[in-house]
């Protein structure tokens, strides 16, 4: 898949891209006064505002469609800052197109479902038109993926990806929880991808944006989007994440930004030396894992001899608990060691029932 990197898509890029504005377009005096402050920030490069709102129950405000998108364009006019919303179908995006929104972004409701996707990735076909796509409302890395591969299928080479959480039926101190490994999957299967973290959306509340925004620079996202207003408890929508320009800029100047790699040869010398060691560890430990599936294998053959049967539950509990004897001396983390011989334990019980298999003269196919 061909991805543009974002900064041949954002002259001047620094790092995080951050994406502000209100969850929806209200008036245009509510967008340009939002548009205004957020501009004196310099790390503000782009004006979200949700022009068509997917809305969990009829009856609520569905956004001000058409009507807003003149809107954005002056405020493109007046700031200088790059425009930017959400499309749901075809036509959304034929009119973000004719009004020269600058990114499109596709919702978690959406790109939960291919043939809406599909729709608007037609759509698309034959422009150059930076897409986003957020992650499904369910945690399901392949439909994200899918939603990306569809869009990048028409031709859009500059698509990046939002994670905005994922909703669930526990209850968290989230509106929708972050489940950081999914992101970072993706990351590995689409290399080059720009992820954008969505902070609002996952945290429901103003006061925990700070920390999520955080924590999607320590695992080395490119930008944030964080919904900005300037009177948040009055706003038509997600009145309880949004916060003031002033609040977001404390945010801003908070956050302490990573990079991947450093500059500085020292640091760069003491990682180098921890990762032989941590290469050699490594090593020790799958020779280890070797050594220790040979005797595996001895115990199978002395099993089968013997006529006894492979899973001895005693022994699985006894073993279990020295071992976690032995952790907790360590220092180890007994949750951590208990899934790792969890898995150690079905493995060695797995290929010696199949040993067991192997060795009956009716052996069942596999
Ligand atoms: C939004 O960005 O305002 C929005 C509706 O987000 P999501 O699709 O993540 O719910
Ligand atoms: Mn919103």
């Amino acid at each position: 898949m061909e991805i543009t990197p974002l900064n041949k898509w954002i002259p001047n890029l620094k790092r995080p891209l951050v994406i502000a504005g209100p969850c929806s377009a209200e008036t245009e005096e509510q967008c340009l006064s939002v548009a205004r402050n957020i501009v004196q920030q310099e790390d503000v490069r782009v004006f979200r505002a949700g022009i068509w709102k997917p809305r969990t129950r009829p009856g609520t405000f569905e956004g001000v469609g058409e009507e807003g998108l003149p809107w954005l364009q002056k405020v493109k006019e007046e700031t200088g800052l790059l425009t930017s919303c959400e499309v749901a179908t075809a036509a959304h995006a034929e009119l973000a197109l004719k009004y020269g929104v600058d990114i499109l972004w596709i919702g978690a409701r959406t790109s939960a479902n291919p043939f809406a996707v599909q729709e608007i990735a037609d759509a698309l076909k034959g422009t150059r038109v930076p897409v986003l796509v957020k992650n499904p409302i369910n945690a399901d890395l392949a439909l994200w993926v899918g939603a990306i591969e569809r869009i990048a299928t028409a031709g859009i080479t500059k698509i990046g990806a939002i994670h905005r959480g994922f909703s669930t039926h526990e209850k968290t101190v989230y509106r929708n929880r972050p489940l950081w490994r999914i992101p970072i999957e993706l990351k590995s299967k689409i290399p080059g991808l720009p992820i954008i973290c969505d902070p609002s959306h996952i945290a429901g509340t103003r006061d925990l944006i700070q920390k999520v925004s955080q924590k999607a620079m320590d695992v080395d996202f490119e930008g944030l989007m964080i919904e900005t207003h300037c009177n948040p408890d009055e706003a038509w929508s997600d009145a309880k994440q949004q916060v003031t320009p002033g609040r977001l800029s404390e945010i801003l100047s908070t956050i302490s930004v990573r990079t991947e790699y450093s500059h500085d040869r020292n640091f760069e010398q003491e990682l180098d030396d921890l990762r032989d060691k941590i290469d050699r560890v490594d090593n020790d430990l799958l020779e280890s894992l070797q050594e220790r599936m040979k005797i595996v294998d001895s115990i199978g053959k002395a099993k089968i001899n013997a006529n006894i049967t492979a899973l001895q539950v005693h022994r699985m509990d006894e073993l279990m608990k020295k071992r976690m004897q032995i952790a907790e001396a360590l220092g180890l983390n007994p949750q951590y060691i208990k899934e790792i011989y969890d898995v150690i334990h079905d493995h060695s019980v797995k290929v010696q029932t199949e040993m067991m298999n192997d060795s009956h003269p009716n052996k069942e196919e596999k």
